[in-house]
């Protein structure tokens, strides 16, 4: 299948969760998988004319879009899902970058199988989940990920990422650090016929007995998923409603010595262990509330007031308006608990060379 012409002067507002007001100069919407070697093509020849990066996009709902962004924007809507049987209980799930993540978590789920049930009801696209790693209730999409094939926007050329390739870490991979170098095309999941639901997280245990089940390990992929998004919806504001990218920092992780000196200053700051290493992760969203920001106002942006990890746009608001609350709270929680905060969502600065 040929590329479609690109398109001009696309307004985005309605492209990022955030709802903020900005204008893509030149975009292509890729559906077909047979069209990426063409629209890199053609994306790096504007790149080179505009003298502009290229800019991957999603579903949007981990971006904070500048007013107009001048470079071209390829974006990615491509579909297609496949399983593959190994002969023991795993399977193979190979799916298009352009699937949305939550229809293949309940497809997953639907199937039967384990492995992202407790990822249930994170928007966006399959293609951009790698790239933070996301994750959510005590799993992360590393857990089960095999494969990314991504497309380097600088060659053309498409390759093939092993899991141990693609440097994941807490929100972040290779593909984020490496930014503006790769367009994931094909991700690739291994995932078990075999399996109980993972409750280490406070409430999903909870969450699952109060839907009806005798207990948690009856449960089954399908039941997780619908668990675990109904904690979601109370938890935290919907896009449709509010504008907003979920999370806007990272949990930050500290040594012990620096985790036990902020409990002992600090006796209700929750903490977490983290998997494979000595650090802690510290709780921003209490650290936030505690500098007494949950529910502030700052113009037509603010901090949500059903969750202080939750920037918002509560109309008419600009990234950098958020980019400016951002940093207020990061000095803010900085003074006071002697912990940096980083954002999680990407600035997309319009004018990037
Ligand atoms: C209400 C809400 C709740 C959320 N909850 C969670 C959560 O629990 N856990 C979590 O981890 N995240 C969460 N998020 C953040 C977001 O859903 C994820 O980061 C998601 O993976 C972003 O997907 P997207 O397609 O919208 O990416 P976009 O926002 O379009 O892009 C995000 C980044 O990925 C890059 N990118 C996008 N597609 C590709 C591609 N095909 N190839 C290469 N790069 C690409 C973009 O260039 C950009 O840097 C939440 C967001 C919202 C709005």
């Amino acid at each position: 299948m040929t590329c479609p012409a690109p398109l001009t002067d696309v307004p985005l507002h309605q492209h990022n969760s955030f709802g903020i007001a900005s204008t893509a100069r030149w975009l292509l919407p890729l559906t077909d998988r047979s069209q990426f070697t063409e629209a890199v093509d053609l994306a790096r020849l504007e790149a080179r004319r505009q003298q502009r990066a290229i800019t991957v996009l999603g579903g949007g709902s981990n971006v904070l879009l500048d007013e107009v962004i001048e470079g071209p924007i390829l974006q990615v809507a491509t579909r297609g899902v496949h399983f593959e049987s190994l002969g023991n209980s795993d399977v193979l799930m190979h799916v298009e970058a352009g699937e949305p993540w939550h229809d293949v978590v309940t497809q997953s789920a639907a199937a039967g199988l384990w492995g992202i049930e407790n990822l249930s009801l994170i928007p966006g696209t399959v293609g951009a989940a790698p790239v933070q790693n996301i994750g959510a209730y005590g799993s992360e999409i590393s857990q089960c990920l095999t494969e990314v094939r991504a497309i380097d926007v600088r060659t053309a050329i498409e390759h093939t990422f092993a899991a141990n390739q693609c440097a994941f870490d807490y929100r972040d991979s290779r593909f984020k650090r490496e930014a503006g170098q790769w367009l994931i095309t094909r991700v690739t999941l291994r995932l078990s016929r075999t399996g109980k639901a993972r409750t280490d997280y406070p409430g999903v245990a909870a969450a699952l007995i109060a839907s009806g089940l005798a207990s948690p390990d009856s449960a089954s992929p399908a039941q997780v998923v619908n668990a675990i998004a109904e904690i979601r919806r109370r938890k935290l504001p919907d896009p449709a409603v509010i504008g907003n990218a979920g999370s806007f920092f990272k949990n930050p992780q500290v040594s012990t010595e620096i985790a036990s000196q902020l409990s002992l200053d600090w006796p209700k700051l929750p903490t977490f262990a983290v998997e494979r290493s000595e650090e802690r992760k510290l709780s921003a969203a209490w650290m936030i509330e505690a500098c007494g920001w949950k529910g502030h106002r700052q113009g037509a942006v603010g901090v949500s007031d059903q969750h202080a990890l939750v920037l918002v746009n509560h109309g008419g608001g600009r990234a950098r308006d958020l980019l400016a609350l951002a940093a207020d709270i990061i000095a803010s929680v900085e003074q006071r608990f002697g912990v940096t905060l980083e954002r999680e969502p990407v600035f997309i600065n319009g004018s990037m060379p």
